[in-house]
């Protein structure tokens, strides 16, 4: 089994029920290993949207990374997403952070995430759930990332949602 993290994203409809029903789904190909707390994120890119929901979950999985994403790809279709504009509001956005310490970069997939180490709204509930995280390409740790960020953009922890066993 594979150890990945994968990072949740909503700011269209019921943005907390949009990130339970994707949690569902994954459930479907991956073992659910832990939930982040869900957090309410300034938008990037298009600050002219709402906000978002964010959370991170880890899970454990036999799909390969290309496998993986196209499984992904195929729940944010099943939960109504539309792929219009890049940064655009989506019901829903779900994107591999960390797949072991695997490293891929092509068009289709970047592995690690290419904007991880950027953006607070993937550290921060990444590091609730695995601080002592190493990432593969920077040899750090995710909490160290973290403290070094520049990255001021809210993101406030808005509740526990998901019932982790
Ligand atoms: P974004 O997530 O950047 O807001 P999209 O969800 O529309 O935008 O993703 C655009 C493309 O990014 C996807 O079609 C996918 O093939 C590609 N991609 C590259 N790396 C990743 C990754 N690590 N996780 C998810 N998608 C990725
Ligand atoms: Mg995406």
């Amino acid at each position: 089994m594979f150890n990945v993290f994968i990072g949740l994203g909503s700011n269209l409809g019921n943005r907390t029920e949009n990130c339970l029903a994707a949690i569902e789904h994954l459930s479907d190909f991956t073992i659910i290993k832990s939930v982040s707390s869900f957090y309410e994120t300034e938008p990037v890119g298009n600050e002219d949207q709402p906000r978002f929901i964010n959370a991170v979950a880890k899970v454990n999985t036999l799909l390969s990374p290309l496998n993986l994403l196209n499984s992904l790809k195929t729940v944010e279709s099943q939960l109504g997403r539309e792929r219009n504009e890049k940064w655009g509001p989506r019901t829903i956005d779900l994107d591999i952070l960390i797949y072991e310490d695997f490293q891929l970069d092509s068009q289709e997939l970047t592995i690690p995430h290419k904007e991880l180490v950027t953006r607070r709204f993937m550290l921060e509930p990444l590091c609730e759930i695995e601080p002592w995280l190493e990432h593969p390409t920077h040899n750090k740790t995710m909490s160290t990332i973290l403290k070094e960020l520049q990255d001021d953009r809210e993101v406030v922890i808005v509740g526990n949602f998901y019932k982790n066993n």
